[in-house]
């Protein structure tokens, strides 16, 4: 599906997927706002229905406008091909849907996006899924929680609500010897800072709502397939390896190789669950994606100009920060994300919970959403809100204690996103910065 990359990042991330419209000659990729798509003859039609040929039959499970995005993003993070769909979290289930199934479970990070681990620790559940959260620093409990019905190990590359970056390298390695896939959620790095296929993972999932599209407007996912893992080598993964009824007991990894996990996730998961990114959505993403690159470097240079001087600050207790030298991560940033640690992190204020409180309600240039990886600097009290159904265990560990704020760093001047956090720290906390 991807093209071989003859190109750099730069000129990639404005080019692959896109050819200049067959029937227009239009340079940007038209939004194709068509549920269907009318078949040569009835020949034709069966063999699309039978996957014995690549085309578009209807919406839901293919539009030559989210394809556009599929080859984009696969391209990028150097796999051979991606599904998109609706949401960040719909790409999660998709990407844990072919391996998955009753009795099933898999491991998980503790430090994830909150949502994820309600995602993982409740609703699977439904399934008869389930997740194990272990500490990805602590590799003897990660082998140890690994078991027989264990399906796949699950991390973020920088994880949210930041301040952490995964040892890929080390964690690929366990799954490696386990004859597991390893997923990485990579919305935090993107590809510019982090391409975890370099490390070993199997599959990359993103949620597109943040940094890919970059501006707030779209919810959206993608699951990236590197096309390297051996589906049929364990009897593990029965779905890619085994004959599929609903198509004639074809078996995708034996008929499609490499491409097996893309097109079952096309196939049967968008067929059968439905999770569809829509093409107006696509063609947002696609725009965003455009200036990923720029944009990322802004993030970070900013986001390491405020970190410094909020380290710096008598009203700060502490900086979560993989891009500070003082970060427990910084050496493994280096080797895992060395353009960077993106643009989340995440702060202690003296005064603790109230003061924290006091400070979201204080500042006006930044916004106060529950969201991330906009071109606008945002903020948010993860304990009060995002990470409100966790635990204090599980906020704790995930690293959004009561008395921390997270902010994600947009790419506004950095010297008026300092000035706002000065004149909110300063209410929230009664004190000047000189005092
Ligand atoms: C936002 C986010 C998600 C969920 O994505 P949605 O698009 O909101 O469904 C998953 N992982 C991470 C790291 C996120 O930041």
């Amino acid at each position: 599906m991807s093209e071989q990359p003859k190109y750099g990042f730069d000129t990639l991330q404005v080019h692959a997927g896109a050819r200049p419209d067959p029937a227009t000659g239009a340079r940007q990729v038209p939004i194709y706002q068509t549920t269907a798509y009318v078949f040569r003859d009835a020949e034709h039609a069966a063999a699309l229905f039978n996957l014995q040929e690549v085309g578009y039959i209807y919406s839901r499970l293919t539009n030559p406008t989210v394809a556009a995005l599929q080859e984009r993003v696969a391209t990028l993070e150097g796999g051979v091909g991606a599904v998109a769909c609706s949401s960040g979290h719909a790409a999660q289930i998709m990407a844990l849907f072919p391996l998955m199934g009753p009795g099933r479970n898999i491991v998980a990070s503790t430090r994830l996006y909150g949502g994820t681990v309600t995602q993982f620790g409740q609703t699977i559940r439904r399934f008869g899924w389930s997740a194990k959260f272990v500490d990805f620093d602590d590799l003897d409990a990660l082998r140890a929680a690994i078991d027989e019905d264990t399906r796949a190990i699950f991390c973020e590359s920088i994880a949210n609500p930041g301040g952490y970056v995964t040892d890929l390298d080390a964690v690929a390695e366990v799954a490696r010897d386990a004859g597991l896939p390893l997923i990485v959620d990579n919305t935090l790095a993107t590809p510019w800072l982090c391409r975890p296929f370099e490390h070993g993972a199997t599959l990359v999932v993103h949620s597109a709502t943040k940094f890919l599209t970059g501006n707030g407007t779209v919810t959206g996912g993608v699951v990236v397939d590197s096309g390297t893992f051996d589906w049929s080598a364990s009897g593990k993964f029965p779905s890619l390896s085994e004959p599929e009824p609903a198509y004639h007991g074809l078996r995708f990894h034996e008929t499609f190789g490499p491409l097996a996990f893309t097109f079952h996730g096309i196939a049967v998961g968008l067929r059968d669950l439905g999770m569809t990114l829509n093409p107006q959505a696509a063609h947002y993403t696609l725009l965003g994606i455009e200036t990923l690159s720029l944009r990322m470097q802004r993030h970070v240079e900013n986001a390491e100009k405020v970190a410094r001087w909020l380290e710096a600050d008598p009203r700060i207790e502490r900086v979560t920060y993989a891009g500070l030298p003082s970060s427990p991560y910084y050496e493994r940033k280096a080797r895992i994300c060395p353009r960077g640690a993106g643009a989340l992190f995440t702060f202690a204020v003296k005064g603790g919970y109230d003061a924290c409180v006091k400070l979201v309600d204080s500042v006006e240039l930044f916004s106060h959403v529950a969201n991330l990886g906009d071109t606008r600097s945002l903020i948010i009290h993860s304990a009060s809100t995002t990470h409100r159904q966790l635990t204090p265990e599980q906020q704790i560990e995930a690293g959004a204690s009561p008395d921390v704020v997270r902010v994600s760093i947009g790419i506004e001047d950095a010297d008026d996103i300092i000035a706002d956090l000065d004149q909110a720290l300063e209410k929230a906390t009664g004190m000047a910065r000189a005092a």
